[in-house]
């Protein structure tokens, strides 16, 4: 039972003292909630689970530790290990300041708030999960159980080919609808593992890019920008659309421009190696340059 190992595994760290905090997840305040939670002693580790419900991907909190003595340990999904290697890549994380508990991943499940506790087997997968390329970890210290097949992801870009295929009027009206229901409460900025600028150009009051009114046009300008800022970059984590509180399909936008890339520059899918730089984040002799 991975809970188990885990508990195990915390425990070892921490009495050892080979780490000062461990990041998992605990049961929440539903059945169908379980949530992130920071272990500093070791008599608490009886409080870390791992079922169905441990959606949150976890490596955006290490940016809150990443100054502090000592190391850290964190869980790691595939997407949650991809995530690492994102914040690794831009320099945020250190490799020798976390100790990373691989844990590979059936899929996390969706229950309708208020429902009754009942078998998760019937629960739809989180839409995150049912296009996941890489549910086992891509790196890690331990890995806690064994490796997992990889769903058949080929339909993943089916949403984008399905807004692409509308007219340019038919395309500004839906995406206009979509961005005037955004208050601008920057959740999927704030959960992004690929956003990790210390100043965010949104949070300035003195350069402009942005101005504060709630509407359309700045909130287009914002989410465009959001979208072009991770672009080659974006994990596929789902996290910004999971987090949403006004539901716009922000992964239409993020695959729309993954789609573009790997059309552009060939196949990448970001946070897989340390190594292997983004298309926009490296020069080759042979990029397309149509528009010089
Ligand atoms: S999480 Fe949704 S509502 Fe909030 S800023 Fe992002 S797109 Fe807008
Ligand atoms: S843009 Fe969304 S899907 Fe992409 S890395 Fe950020 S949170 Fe994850």
């Amino acid at each position: 039972m991975i809970t188990e190992k885990m508990r195990d595994v915390a425990k070892d760290l921490l009495t050892k003292g080979e780490v000062n905090m461990v990041i998992g997840w605990e049961k929440g305040t539903f059945w169908y909630n379980s949530t992130p939670v920071f272990i500093t002693k070791a008599e608490d580790v009886e409080r870390l689970v791992f079922d169905e419900f441990c959606t949150n991907n976890l490596a955006k909190y290490l940016l809150d530790y990443k100054t502090a003595e000592g190391k850290v340990a964190i869980f790691v999904k595939g997407c949650d290990a991809r995530a690492v290697n994102r914040l690794m890549q831009d320099q945020q994380v250190q490799r020798d300041k976390v100790y990373l508990l691989g844990i590979p991943c059936g899929g996390m499940k969706e229950a309708a708030p208020g429902t009754q506790p009942q078998a998760t087997e019937g629960l739809p997968l989180v839409e995150k999960c049912q296009n996941c390329t890489s549910p086992n970890p891509v790196v890690f210290d331990v890995l806690l159980g064994d490796q997992v097949s990889v769903r058949d992801t080929q339909n993943r870009f089916a949403a984008v080919e399905k807004l692409e295929a509308l007219g340019t009027d038919e395309k500004y009206a839906y995406w206009g609808e979509m961005f005037d229901k955004c208050i601008r409460c920057y959740a999927c900025r704030n959960v992004c593992p690929a956003c990790s600028c210390r100043e965010c150009a949104f949070d300035g009051n003195g350069l402009n890019w942005l101005g504060k009114q709630n509407n359309l046009q700045e909130n287009q300008m914002f989410n465009i920008t959001r979208a072009m800022h991770v672009a080659g970059r974006c994990i596929e984590c789902g996290e910004c659309e999971r987090v949403c509180p006004m539901d716009l399909p922000l992964m239409a936008i993020n695959r729309k421009v993954i789609k573009d890339l790997n059309e552009l520059f060939g196949a990448y899918e970001a946070g897989m190696d340390v190594e292997n730089r983004p298309p926009l984040g490296q020069f080759k002799l042979e990029d397309p340059e149509k528009f010089m």
